[in-house]
């Protein structure tokens, strides 16, 4: 056995996030190729836009956040919802304009062998992205 939940907490890097996220590393993929994080998501903060070489399952355990795709849809999410991002699709999440948001973010790491990237990050969602019909 090997106690894991000694890791420090992580600053979000700013070329992937608006605002201040910090992470908390479940479950590395250095075992298996599963990976989780508790992602926490001051108010107004998020994600650049991204997509996932295998998808990510978004688990809302606390706040209230935002997600976003290219079609510019912006959905609100709550604790206890669970979103699915399938692989290669872009999208984005944060917390909500006034709340701050925990999400669990579940994926599956590369394969042994397999080309990258895990994850491709793009740009910054901008502020009209970000604040999209909600729904
Ligand atoms: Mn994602």
């Amino acid at each position: 056995m090997e106690m894991l939940s000694t890791l420090p907490s992580v600053r979000g890097p700013a070329e992937w996030f608006t605002g201040v996220v910090h992470f908390d590393v479940i479950a590395p993929g250095t075992h298996a190729r599963g990976k989780v994080n508790a992602v926490h998501f001051a108010p107004g903060a998020r994600t650049a836009w991204h997509r996932h070489a295998h998808g990510q399952t978004l688990h809302v355990t606390e706040g209230v956040g935002l997600t976003g795709t290219r079609d510019g849809r912006v959905v609100t999410i709550r604790p206890g919802d669970t979103v699915w991002c399938p692989p290669g699709e872009e999208h984005w999440h944060g917390a909500a304009p006034d709340r701050f948001m925990t999400h669990l973010a579940i994926w599956d790491g590369l394969a042994e062998g397999e080309d990258g990237p895990e994850t491709e990050w793009g740009e910054h969602v901008t502020d009209a992205e970000y604040g999209g019909t909600t729904s």
